[in-house]
């Protein structure tokens, strides 16, 4: 069985756990699926030389499970957890690398400029490893000062850091300067418009305050969708399944809202997350929006979270024309540029 069929049904594994709020154990199989994908093991001869414990992570439960994998390429117990959850129906496993089906680059990632763990060219220089052909950098913004977010001086310090790793790196790979900019309780968002004007890509999510009302919530998100500047709605919901439900609003209206207004919808792949769920995304779809697919990730051995969440997309029913990050950086430049368009 190949590292990205293992890293799949581990992952399914532990989204299911984490409905079931088993977070600790979901935590140990995305953890497991992760370093499979990183470290791309022997998986047939570590099972040959009953080695598959000496993998990273892997306990006696896992073990079993991989075990059963390997030899009968199923999971017994992925299919009682799907039958739990009232999702018997099969997903196909995902069987070849993210690139190699046209993925070409992650829009929604942090660096040590607020909460992620790396610097901006550790970050593209990760990216740029993986095959990817552009990378969007989008801390934090202001509100969130707990984790140092960026105001517009220290934006304009960041851009001059991207400069120079994109100096390094040269022209075949592009980082793109973004924010993940708060939606505010009222839905106006936490930087001015000069400052998002100047930046190539606005992520605008809920963060705070995610458990008001529908109808006041629909009006925040309604705002935001019809901002100006922004592109795209970073884990619609806000939830974290397991732990906290996400927010609820008028799903239907904020989506044909966004449909029109060219909005991208994101589906977070941090196993945390996975918002929107495969069912929201299945209604987005139908309202007509398009898509972002992005890890979420704070440090380099985070970007697997795309791969471990390909799944959900497939079970939305999402095709890749829908899905922005199956563009050229020309396109994306085209996708995110200002709207309406000046002059
Ligand atoms: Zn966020
Ligand atoms: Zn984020």
């Amino acid at each position: 069985m190949s590292p990205d069929e293992a890293a799949a049904y581990l992952a399914e594994i532990a989204y299911h756990l984490r409905h079931k709020e088993d977070p600790h154990r979901a935590r140990a199989f995305s953890k497991v699926a992760a370093s499979v994908l990183r470290d791309r093991p022997d998986l047939d001869a570590l099972h040959r030389a009953g080695k598959l414990e000496s993998l990273e992570g892997v306990g006696a439960g896992i073990a079993k499970v991989l075990r059963e994998l390997v030899a009968e390429n199923r999971s017994a117990y992925l299919e009682k957890l799907r039958e739990e959850s009232g999702e018997p129906s099969l997903v196909a496993p995902q069987l070849t690398p993210l690139v190699e089906q046209g993925y070409m680059g992650d829009l929604h990632t942090h660096t040590d400029w607020s909460d992620g763990g790396a610097s901006v060219l550790e970050m593209a220089q990760a990216a740029q490893a993986r095959g990817y052909r552009y990378l969007g950098i989008t801390d934090h913004s202001p509100r969130i000062t707990v984790v140092n977010g960026l105001g517009p001086e220290r934006l304009a310090g960041q851009r001059r850091v991207i400069d120079e790793a994109q100096r390094r790196l040269g022209g075949a790979f592009t980082i793109l300067q973004g924010i993940e900019v708060d939606i505010l309780p009222d839905g106006s968002l936490d930087l001015d418009d000069d400052t998002l004007a100047s930046l190539d890509l606005v992520i605008a999510s809920p963060h705070l305050q995610l458990r008001m009302e529908a109808a006041p919530m629909t009006e925040r998100m309604l705002r935001a969708v019809e901002h100006p500047h922004v592109d795209i709605i970073g884990h619609p919901t806000g939830r974290r399944p397991g732990s906290r439900a996400g927010a609820t609003y008028d799903f239907e209206k904020v989506f044909a809202a966004a449909a029109r207004t060219g909005v991208l919808m994101e589906i977070d792949c941090d196993p945390a997350r996975m918002d929107l769920s495969p069912e929201l995304g299945k209604l987005a779809l139908e309202k007509g929006c398009r898509f972002s697919l992005d890890s979420d990730a704070h440090y380099v051995d985070q970007f697997v979270y795309v791969d471990l969440a390909l799944w959900m997309t497939r079970k939305a029913g999402i095709p890749t024309e829908r899905i922005v990050n199956w563009l050229p950086v020309e396109g994306l430049r085209k996708e995110f540029a200002q709207w309406p368009p000046s002059g």
